[in-house]
């Protein structure tokens, strides 16, 4: 009995130190209420039930949680296994806690074990969907970790779907978080119950080496802080033996002996601030040989999970190899505790947050939580846990996931094809964007619409990314626009048979059309013309089959006509381009690319008849023919043009750039296309307003695509608030 006040009262003590301004009467109320409902409840190892709670919230207030949280792990189980209620716990600790001990018992009801492989992920998705509190997941997993710690009472059964759930389901959520130490511990105790005999054999041969090891530890210890303290870098040395999981999955996934893992010993070194770090290292590569390619910079680019650190790998003078770690004691902090780190409790409100920029997402989640609008904070943080999705809201606040590199359009075609039919213009978070512009995680995009709309447009196929949208528009143009795609599939037909220099009137013959229309299961011409036209089937297909086809009724009057001797393919005139653009109805016509809107192959683009200057080939949006479409005088001049050919002939175009200036930045924007192989020409950055800075880059690339990727990537670096092209 004393037993439980005693742990109640280290429970105060860890709080007070932490939380000196803690209202400890609520907390000893919860913990009270929490003794009261479980009354004789015992758990499996005869203790009093409230044992577990007191646990779960001591757990709790070490990683440094505020005050609802340690109630709501102390009433954790309540709602489970007592006749208390929500609204019994909402009356008495209020509305916060209520929630939080729903949640957690939500999760709690939710069994794992039975999934399969494939599906963990999405489980894991749905648990931080349920949570809706980030809050919930950590007491959730202080529950869980008590509960591992205290698994050898249970029968061998629940030992083992336990330990697997733990593995499968709540490391990777803790490792997600950046909670290194839970993960550890949780991974250890796991796997002791799934395999305990290998288990066994690793313990056992560390028992074997532990005189050994120590030693080691010991002497690289004492000759790392001798030598830091020497040039008078205040610092903490530490050295470990690999956890047991860790060993374990390097010896058995690997199949390594453990006297080959070359970081079984790790040493960290956690110094004050980060130019320290990279003094340390320097140090640490004087005193031992750095092993090469070992060396990673997770400080410059820090992990998912925000983990920062640098580590490398070198031999020790007995040639034993080791790792070192080297942090700030914030980086420590994050390390250990992740997201949680952010997340605790700070008496008073000016706490500062340092690394301001490194952080900046769990800032903005931070930020949005104090709104008390929790729901956005979980899609808030959900988001930045799924790299290949991008999470976007409705003004109204529902969520759309989308594959990342989507844009406003995949956007209006996941809310409703009609949306995206009628779409006139779309808005990212109050500001108008192009089409084209790629959503961010965590904008609110809201979709202009009209009913006199003209419907989608072709060329939108070649910048959305999720197959919903492609699907809904190609149905559009397949039940809308049948005339308009018969025409643009015999344009696409014919262009794509000059190309592979083929007579348009040898496609046509009746023997070899009949066999391509009915091995495509067309009726008639204009079917497959109108099929080409809405994206069903790809001009380049069409004409694969009219060649094969050819072949084969060359191959048959062998005799008369051997293969070799197709004649000679007439190479139509109308066929002259210049730089890849063909002009309908000119031939050998002088072709330029406008400077106000740079086009590039992909583009949807249109021909303007200059006075001497032959054709300038514009961008069907850009504003200069969108204006001129009005003057009467000027119309007449617009004539269609097409892509044709344009190989891996390079187009220049120029994009801009909107950035928050921060130190390095623009390096990130110039290293990233640089990555990318595309040529930049010129690069231009100037101040505009509000401290952010506009980049004007002049890049050279094959065509569209390369640019929608290029301006997605610049897109993703951190800083980066709009990326679009110059048109004008
Ligand atoms: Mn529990």
């Amino acid at each position: 009995m004393s037993s439980v006040i005693e742990k109640y009262h280290d429970l105060e003590a860890v709080i007070l130190e932490y939380m000196p301004s803690a209202n400890i009467e609520r907390i000893r109320a919860a913990f009270e209420y929490a003794r009261k409902s479980h009354g004789t409840q015992l758990r499996k190892q005869g203790t009093e039930y409230i044992t577990h709670p007191l646990a779960a919230a001591e757990i709790v207030a070490e990683i440094g949680m505020d005050e609802d949280s340690i109630c709501a792990a102390l009433l954790h189980d309540c709602i489970e296994d007592t006749v208390a209620t929500h609204e019994d716990i909402e009356k008495l600790f209020g509305k916060d806690v209520a929630t939080l001990v729903e949640g957690v018992t939500k999760l709690t009801q939710v069994t794992y074990t039975s999934v399969e492989e494939e599906q963990m992920e999405n489980m894991r998705k749905m648990l931080f969907a349920m949570a809706k509190d980030i809050r919930v997941i950590l007491i959730k997993l202080a529950d869980r970790l008590h509960n591992v710690r205290t698994l050898q009472y249970v029968s061998e059964i629940k030992q083992r779907e336990t330990a697997l759930e733990t593995m499968e389901m709540y490391a990777p959520i803790a490792h997600r978080l950046g909670m290194q130490r839970i993960k550890w511990e949780l991974e250890d105790l796991s796997i002791k119950y799934l395999d305990p005999v290998a288990v066994n054999d690793i313990v056992k041969e560390l028992d074997q080496r532990h005189i050994e090891d120590e030693a080691f530890l010991n002497t690289v210890q004492s000759r790392l802080t001798e030598r830091l303290g020497e040039y008078g870098i205040s610092c903490q040395v530490s050295g470990r033996v690999k956890h047991i999981y860790s060993i374990y999955r390097k010896m058995f996934s690997e199949k390594k002996l453990l006297s080959e893992i070359l970081d079984l010993h790790a040493f960290r070194v956690i110094v004050n601030d980060i130019a320290d770090c990279y003094n340390v290292l320097g140090h640490i590569h004087e005193l031992y040989r750095p092993i090469p390619g070992c060396f990673k910079d997770y400080i410059g680019t820090p992990k998912p999970n925000m983990y920062q650190s640098l580590h490398t790998n070198v031999i020790g003078s007995e040639g034993v190899p080791f790792e070192v770690q080297i942090r700030t004691w914030d980086m420590h902090q994050t390390a250990e505790y992740g997201i949680a780190a952010h997340w605790k409790y700070k008496e008073g409100k000016g706490g500062k947050v340092a690394d301001e920029e490194k952080f900046a997402w769990v800032r903005r989640l931070l930020e949005s939580q104090q709104d008390a609008d929790a729901q956005e904070f979980m899609h808030a943080l959900k988001i930045d846990m799924f790299a290949d999705e991008v999470f976007v809201f409705t003004p109204r606040g529902d969520v759309i996931n989308l594959p990342v590199g989507s844009t406003p359009i995949d956007f209006a075609y996941s809310i409703h094809s009609e949306v995206g039919n009628s779409m006139t213009g779309a808005m990212v978070n109050g500001r108008l964007v192009p089409y084209a512009h790629i959503l961010n995680n965590g904008d609110i995009v809201s979709i202009q619409t009209s009913k006199s709309a003209k419907g989608p447009n072709r060329d939108w196929l070649d910048i959305i990314k999720s197959p919903e949208a492609r699907n809904k528009i190609r149905q559009w143009f397949k039940k809308e626009k049948r005339e308009e795609n018969v025409m643009h599939g015999k344009l696409a037909f014919e262009s794509e048979l000059r190309h592979a220099k083929i007579p348009l009137a040898d496609a046509l013959r009746e023997e070899v059309l009949s066999k391509v229309l009915t091995r495509a299961s067309f009726g008639a011409l204009d079917e497959m013309y109108a099929a080409i036209g809405y994206g069903g089937i790809s001009a380049q297909k069409v004409v694969n089959r009219v060649r094969e086809e050819l072949r084969s009724a060359a191959k048959l009057k062998k005799d008369e006509l051997p293969l070799e001797e197709i004649p000679e393919p007439k190479i139509n005139n109308s066929a002259k381009h210049y730089h890849g653009v063909v002009v309908e109805g000119l031939d050998n016509c002088l072709v330029k690319f406008a400077r106000c809107c740079t086009p590039i192959p992909g583009d949807a683009i249109v021909g303007f008849i200059t006075r001497g200057y032959g054709v300038s080939v514009h961008r069907q949006d850009c504003h200069n023919y969108i204006a001129s479409l009005n003057d009467p005088d000027e119309t007449e001049r617009w004539i269609r043009v097409s892509w044709v050919d344009t190989g891996d002939s390079l187009y220049s175009t120029t994009i801009e750039v909107q950035i928050v200036d921060r130190t390095g930045i623009v390096v990130d924007v110039a290293s990233a296309l640089n990555t990318l192989k595309v040529k930049i020409s010129s690069f231009n950055a100037r101040p505009a307003t509000a401290g952010m800075t506009l980049i004007t880059i002049v890049v050279e690339v094959k065509n569209r695509d390369e640019l929608i990727s290029a301006m997605a990537k610049i897109m993703s670096i951190s800083g980066v608030s709009d990326v679009r092209r110059a048109d004008g």
